[in-house]
């Protein structure tokens, strides 16, 4: 369970899980599965990997192109992701490709940085891109 951010100057971009109806329309609260732990949260609240050629990169703001993978900002879910070549498998990349230490540096650093009841992310919500059509 994720608790909301504390009302402040800033409207949130996503209502508080289980109050309800959202008063936006989905695309505004995109769901994405950790492939650490399976768990599905708002993907504001979890690092998004892409991949890039025949390896991998941090996506930091969330929207690069490309096929991407999505892991909670928790060291266990990066670890789990880790051991089980979850992102690998969630890129379509070979198993024995390995995680950059760039990237591995990268996401440890957007993990400690994160406070677990916010999760970290760009500007949230207000930017999404609503439809590629
Ligand atoms: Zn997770």
């Amino acid at each position: 369970m994720v608790r909301p951010r504390p009302e402040s100057d800033v409207t949130p971009a996503f209502p508080a899980p289980g109050s309800g109806p959202s008063p936006r329309s989905p695309e505004h609260w995109p769901l994405r599965t950790c492939v650490g732990c399976r768990e599905t949260h708002s993907k504001w609240q979890l690092i998004r990997l892409r991949r890039l050629g025949e390896t991998l990169d941090v996506d930091a703001g969330g929207r690069a192109a490309g096929r991407g993978a999505y892991i909670c900002a928790k060291m266990e879910c990066w670890e789990a992701a880790r051991r089980r070549r979850a992102l690998q498998r969630a890129l379509h990349l070979p198993a024995g490709v390995p995680v950059p230490e760039r990237v591995a540096g990268l996401v440890a650093s957007m993990i400690s940085n994160s406070a677990p009841e916010t999760g970290w992310g760009p500007v949230r919500g207000q930017e999404e891109v609503q439809s590629r059509s």
